[in-house]
């Protein structure tokens, strides 16, 4: 099949390219992002394979439609940003890379954890500048503090389990409560009372209209005054809002993010020569106890390459049955529940 690949970089080319050792799909490279204004890039391609800040909303989805495009193939497990039904009206087939590495996106939270408790990120420039105090890098101890997992699913049950073995009391809220959960060393309590005990939340659901702002000015009240608050799922889990008005009156007393609600248009570019319109982004970076990475937890050897296996192997059964492998159909669409306004920038 002819695939148009938006939103590649250097490494997705390496990466997909390995994967499809036999050639069997013609795939063509493109920089920009996704959406209705690009969508015209992919004419004469029977797929786009698409990332996670793509918009995959009714306007693309027409467009591509109208382009003739049949498939969308997502490196990504989050779907959040495509709208199914659309999908489904203009007879868009999409899957997804359910199952990378759970590995990689939790360890980057666990280090996110160790670098915002041991202000590590502020040592390494201090001893840069042979500043060797060690005043205001006061840490502590991680053994014995309560972790609350929100979400434990692949990510959420490989974060606690690497929380337990630093000897952290695990707490742990879904609505779908696993054993696999309850194995890694994790207590299922309601998400008010995980908030009220934890010393550090961590996110690991996905976006949907019911966990748009899960975290919001109410939540954030309820935390323990000085909680560390990690997301590394998707960004409008967290209303920026009121977490910088958290961090202004001390409720938060760390933030750790590698998603952010409006980092399409920054995340994965190098705008070090530009200046950033966006200033809740600018606000958040000027806290000394905020850790921000550009959605990179995913970013590792075995994930890339995990994800373009998948991907090839999303394009090749589509490419035989009409369907792939990995298929996101209606029957997973938050929206047929939705109770919440969808988020803008998904
Ligand atoms: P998963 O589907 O295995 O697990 C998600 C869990 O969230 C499920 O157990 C589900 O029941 C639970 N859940 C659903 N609604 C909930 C709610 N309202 N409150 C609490 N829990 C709820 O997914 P996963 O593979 O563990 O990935 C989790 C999320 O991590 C993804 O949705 C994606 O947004 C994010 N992610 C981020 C990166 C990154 O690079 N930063 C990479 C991969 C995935």
């Amino acid at each position: 099949m002819r695939v148009a690949v938006f939103s590649s970089k250097p490494y997705d080319k390496t990466s997909l390219h390995d994967a499809d050792r036999d050639g069997a799909h013609e795939l063509v490279f493109l920089e920009p992002r996704l959406n209705a204004d690009t969508a015209a890039l992919a004419a004469g391609c029977e797929a786009v394979c698409a990332f996670v800040n793509d918009d995959l909303g009714a306007a693309t989805l027409a467009a591509l439609a109208d382009r003739g495009v049949r498939f969308a193939a997502l490196r990504s497990a989050g779907f959040n940003h495509v709208d199914l039904r659309a999908a489904a009206a203009v007879g868009i087939a999409v899957a997804r890379v359910p199952d990378y590495s759970p590995y990689a996106v939790a360890e980057h939270c666990a280090a996110l954890v160790l670098a915002l408790n041991r202000k590590t990120h502020r040592a390494y420039n201090r001893v840069r500048e042979h500043n060797f105090a060690l005043t205001g890098l006061l840490g502590f101890d991680l053994h014995g503090r309560t972790v609350g997992v929100v979400g434990t699913g692949k990510i959420g049950t490989c974060f606690a389990r690497i929380m337990a073995g630093f000897g952290c009391r695990v707490l742990a809220y879904d609505p779908c409560p696993s054993e696999a959960a309850r194995e890694a060393g994790a207590e299922y309590v309601p998400l008010e009372d995980l908030l009220a005990a934890s010393d550090i939340v961590s996110l690991h659901c996905p976006l949907t209209p019911e966990t748009f702002h899960l975290i919001d000015r109410e939540r954030i009240a309820l935390m323990r005054p000085g909680a560390m608050l990690v997301n590394t799922s998707r960004g409008a889990l967290v209303d920026t809002a009121a977490v910088v008005e958290g961090l202004k009156d001390g409720r938060i007393g760390h933030l750790g993010l590698d998603v952010y609600e409006e980092e399409a248009g920054l995340f994965f570019e190098d705008l070090s020569d530009q200046v950033i319109g966006d200033d809740a982004f600018d606000r958040l970076n000027a806290f000394p106890n905020v850790l921000i990475t550009g959605h990179q937890a995913f970013f590792t050897a075995e994930a890339l390459e995990a994800i373009a296996a998948t991907t090839i192997a999303n394009l090749d059964a589509f490419a035989c049955n009409g369907i792939g492998l990995h298929p996101v159909g209606l029957d997973q669409d938050p929206a047929a529940n939705r109770t919440a306004p969808p988020p803008e920038h998904p």
